[in-house]
């Protein structure tokens, strides 16, 4: 229904559910007359020496050139000494900062009804750095890196995401009670940036306060933003106001105008293969790339459709209480387009 060019993406379906919810979103935008041409690619078998992982040089240089893809769950074996998928993609592509909005979904009945939130996380360091080693036998160390400039670039997207979204608040989530170096110029960095933006209301929460008040009043809060470590946790912890993880999309935003959209869950090995996964996160993340590509249009319907089929409560996946297939719910999404 659309007579734009049609733009290419990549898209990696990934593993475990991924390929099964992959062709959920592919069904969905084809229906809905989507004017994208999907580039697929697979996670490798053996590792490619240029990422150091199992992601291929050639998959990396399709993102590098799109700027654009979808991103199906890749799981990582712990303790087989390569490098994470996700770490790779993260730091190949320089993806600094993850975006997971969080809201309660008309006609999914959750504890509250009036979330509303986004996380904004830092992607490329603190805990995360991939810096570990034994220092003797029995004693291991790892690194937790904070630079100013990842601080600031995280913070000024998240201040520029508030301002251009009509967003009020921006908190910055830390422990610089007792990290005071790390997390101390991450504040600091926040701080800088906070000045920019006078018509945003800025604060300092700190973690385990945070994840207190998240779980007693969400609405407390408008954007988060925070280094690697917390932003992991605390976005799990938002997706589970909402209705988890098969509801909950993230985007990655890169350095040149790269997006790369994922799902939040895991590629969950239980229910693998079993046709019974909920493709929403990420249809959900889909919309989210259309929005970056300003495909606003189909990026509305899309999202109502997804809305409408969750509220009508007919069609539903077993983590959300229903018994349908994810074959089902996907031809009730495209029904509803
Ligand atoms: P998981 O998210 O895969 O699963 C956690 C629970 O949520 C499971 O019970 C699973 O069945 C359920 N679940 C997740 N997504 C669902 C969906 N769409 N529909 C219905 N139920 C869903 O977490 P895990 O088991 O800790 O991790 C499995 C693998 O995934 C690991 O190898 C891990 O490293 C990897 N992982 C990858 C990503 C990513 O690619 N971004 C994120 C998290 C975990």
């Amino acid at each position: 229904c659309s007579s734009t060019t049609p733009i290419t993406a990549t898209f990696f379906p990934g593993d475990g559910i991924g390929p099964e919810i992959a062709e959920s979103v592919k069904k969905v935008f084809t229906t809905a007359g989507v004017p994208i041409v999907w580039e697929d690619h697979y996670v490798g078998t053996e590792i490619d020496p240029r990422t150091q992982s199992f992601l291929t040089w050639e998959s990396l240089e399709s993102v590098r050139r799109n700027k654009v893809g979808l991103k199906g769950p890749m799981a990582t074996p712990i303790g087989k000494g390569h490098r994470s998928l996700n770490l790779t993609l993260r730091k190949e592509l320089n993806l600094y900062a993850n975006v997971r909005p969080c809201y309660s979904l008309p006609g999914y009945k959750t504890r509250y009804d009036d979330v509303d939130l986004i996380t904004i996380r830092e992607n490329t360091e603190g805990e995360y750095s991939g810096l570990e080693h034994q220092v003797v036998r029995g004693v291991v160390e790892s690194l937790k890196i904070i630079t100013r400039q990842a601080s600031l670039r995280v913070a000024e997207y998240a201040f520029h995401y508030a301002k251009t979204h009509g967003r009020e608040r921006v908190s910055a989530i830390h422990k610089a009670n007792i990290m005071q170096k790390t997390d101390g110029l991450f504040l600091k960095c926040c701080r800088e940036v906070a000045e920019k933006y006078p018509e945003i209301t800025y604060e300092e929460v700190v973690i385990d306060n945070c994840c207190m008040m998240l779980v007693k009043n969400p609405a407390l809060f408008d954007v988060l933003v925070m280094p690697n470590l917390y932003g992991d946790i605390i976005s799990d912890l938002c997706a589970g106001l909402v209705g988890g993880l098969g509801l909950t999309p993230s985007c990655n935003i890169g350095e040149d105008g790269v997006a790369l959209a994922e799902a939040v869950h895991g590629s969950a090995p239980d229910i693998a293969g079993k046709n019974l996964a909920n493709p929403t996160a990420l249809l959900l993340s889909g919309v989210m790339m259309l929005r970056h590509l300003k495909l606003n249009e189909q990026a509305e319907q899309i999202h109502s459709a997804i809305i409408n089929t969750i509220a009508e409560g007919k069609y539903r996946t077993a983590d959300l209480g229903g018994s349908s297939t994810t074959t089902d719910f996907t031809k009730a999404i495209c029904d509803h387009l």
